[in-house]
């Protein structure tokens, strides 16, 4: 019997395609320059798809592949796939939960030094030989003995609280269900942002959190707070976030994601109070390389029984 064809959208690692050729017959979404006529040759064929967070399986993907059974994301995230459409054709999803907890929060107390320790202004003083012109660089701020406040308590949201540690922080948090922790819940997004010195967004995207992060919001973090984005760029309303770091309403914004992305506004860039990544939460080699190799377990276990090692909610009872 020949191997069930995979539809690759995106990149993967050189480990995760030694895996995943001798398995399955491969065909790379971005090869295919006419999709009906690919599809009229190969689209049945295909049984599974690898995806990221980013790119999702477009509607029009879908539509080509009618044996589609499996959809294997390579990220937690996967507000970029339509799980609703998928569980109307009984397609599985998974994705790739706890593996890149550590580097996301990695990741958060990277902007949140980043932000509050001035980097980016003390390396530019040292660099560009302002030291010896001008002499000591302005002070900046402590992250020790901060309030905290954590939107999305979940996997990731847990480990930035543990990492944060270091700093003797007052964590809060908001999410739509109370927890079992020793930390303060907030019913009400715009109070704790008021109680807070920084807020650190890390949600789920998609509809149930676009733009909760809005001009309320960070007006109530207030002149001396700062915002920290891990999530999704749709959590925060980014009009609002410029208007309010432009007229001095919010301190400081240190952000890994965008609403548009790749594209960063230019009023992001060229602001003094902001610190900027392009969304690499999660991309070290280390924690690549765990993501990739559970999401090609996903692949692997579905074609040996069908089923999938790490399901995303909507999709576990398929
Ligand atoms: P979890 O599902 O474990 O946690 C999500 C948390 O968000 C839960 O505490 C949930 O609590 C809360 N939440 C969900 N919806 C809402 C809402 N509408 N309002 C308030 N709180 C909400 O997810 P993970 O921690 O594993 O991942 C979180 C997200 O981080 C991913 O979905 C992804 O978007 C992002 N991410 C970003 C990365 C990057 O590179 N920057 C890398 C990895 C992940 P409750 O259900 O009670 O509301």
């Amino acid at each position: 019997m020949s191997n069930p064809g995979l539809l690759k959208i995106g990149g993967a690692t050189e480990e995760m395609m030694s895996r995943l050729t001798p398995e399955f017959t491969i065909h790379e979404l971005s090869e295919i320059s006419d999709l009906d006529a690919w599809a009229r040759e190969h689209g049945a064929s295909v049984e599974a798809v690898m995806t990221n967070g980013h790119d999702g399986v477009p509607p029009a993907v879908m539509a080509a592949l009618p044996n589609l059974k499996a959809v294997s994301g390579y990220g937690v995230g996967y507000d970029a796939v339509d799980t609703d459409a998928c569980v109307a054709r009984g397609i599985k999803v998974s994705h790739t939960p706890n593996v890149l907890n550590g580097e996301v929060a990695n990741t958060t107390l990277l902007l949140l030094l980043a932000g509050l320790r001035n980097f980016r202004h003390d390396e530019a003083w040292a660099r560009s030989g302002d030291w010896e012109a001008k002499g000591n660089a302005p002070l900046s701020n402590s992250p020790d003995g901060k309030t905290i406040g954590i939107l999305g308590l979940g996997r990731i949201g847990q480990e930035i609280a543990d990492r944060l540690s270091v700093f003797n922080p007052t964590i809060v948090y908001h999410t739509r269900t109370k927890k079992d922790v020793p930390y303060t819940y907030y019913a009400d997004l715009v109070e704790m942002a008021k109680a807070c010195d920084v807020l650190v967004c890390i949600t789920p995207g998609g509809p149930s959190t676009s733009k909760i992060v809005n001009k309320d919001v960070l007006e109530a973090l207030g002149p001396k707070g700062m915002l920290i984005n891990v999530s999704r760029g749709s959590v925060v309303d980014e009009d609002a976030l410029i208007a309010a770091l432009d007229s001095g309403k919010l301190g400081l914004a240190g952000l890994d994601v965008f609403e548009r992305e790749p594209h960063i506004p230019d009023a992001l860039k060229a602001s003094d109070r902001t610190v900027l990544l392009p969304h690499v939460g999660s991309a070290t080699h280390e924690t690549r390389a765990a993501m990739g190799a559970l999401t090609v377990d996903n692949l692997l276990q579905w074609k040996a029984d069908g089923s999938l090692k790490t399901p995303v909610p909507e999709c576990a009872h398929l």
